[in-house]
């Protein structure tokens, strides 16, 4: 029987640190890793502008991580305050990226991190953080929406993205279905290959079954979830690589819910009026 040891995911703490590097601002842990002359330095931060920065974004990372905390599955926006929205006005200025997360603490901490990696092209999330962090501004984390589900969740992110987009905000999300400006359609405009990423215990949760089968060889024999580790990602289970014992093709396909059946069907994403 398939069984997935999911292993323990190390912890993010919520530790963000910024230094002074090649007239930029790095987190703390990126100048250590990549530059040896700053490893030592970049220990303890002197610059008492970049002790204050830090504060500030730890400030925001807990903020929204109280926002979020027993709300389940969140929907957010992180906002450029260094332009102007200039379509809704939000004080926060522009979205640039629209995300979910059960866990928005520890994720804000991770995109605070990556911005402050600042390696990355300018277009994408990484480097449009960086140019913010760069001037010692926080980029500011706001909840749009929440979800009771996994899936729900994937839905409700592509329809705030698709909003956003159809206004005429660039976001740095680089999925497809998010970068649409067309009016989503629910659970049918969430691709098959973004279910990977959910558990076990999720797919439970949202209806989504997985099957050995091949046509050819005329196997068809669903597995009992179950059975698997409740942690376990259903894209770990793919990367094992099961292969037919008839034809050694494909043999582990993914089947989502039936739109007109499930479980979630009724779930509406929250309205764009209650945003800003
Ligand atoms: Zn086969």
């Amino acid at each position: 029987m398939v069984y997935v040891d999911a292993g323990r995911q190390p912890r993010r703490r919520p530790d963000v640190a910024f230094v002074r590097h090649k007239n930029s601002v790095c987190s703390r842990a990126h100048a250590i890793r990549t530059c040896k002359s700053m490893s030592k330095g970049a220990r303890y931060i002197r610059d008492p502008q970049l002790r204050e920065f830090t504060l500030r974004v730890k400030a925001e990372v807990e903020r929204i991580g109280k926002l979020a905390q027993g709300r389940g599955y969140v929907i957010y926006a992180i906002r450029d305050p260094t332009l102007p929205d200039r379509y809704r006005h939000h004080p926060d200025g522009p979205p640039i990226y629209v995300g979910q997360s059960r866990q928005l603490r520890i994720r804000a901490d991770a995109h605070m991190k990556d911005g402050g990696r600042g390696t990355h092209g300018g277009r994408l999330k990484a480097g449009r953080l960086h140019r913010i962090m760069k001037q010692l501004v926080v980029p500011k984390f706001q909840i749009l929406d929440e979800a009771p589900t996994h899936l729900t969740s994937l839905i409700a992110e592509t329809a705030w993205a698709r909003r956003y987009c159809w206004y005429g905000y660039e976001l740095a999300n680089q999925w497809g279905e998010h970068r649409s400006k067309e009016a989503p359609r629910g659970l049918d405009s969430v691709p098959t290959r973004r279910l990977w990423n959910l558990t076990v215990a999720d797919a439970i949760e949202d209806e989504v079954s997985l099957f050995l089968q091949c046509k050819g060889c005329g196997i068809h024999s669903p597995i009992d979830l179950e059975t698997l580790k409740p942690e376990a990602r259903l894209g770990q289970l793919r990367s094992l690589e099961m292969k037919c014992p008839g034809c050694s093709g494909p043999f582990l396909q993914i089947v989502r819910p039936d739109v007109t059946l499930w479980k979630w069907r009724s779930y509406l994403p929250g309205s764009m009026k209650a945003e800003c």
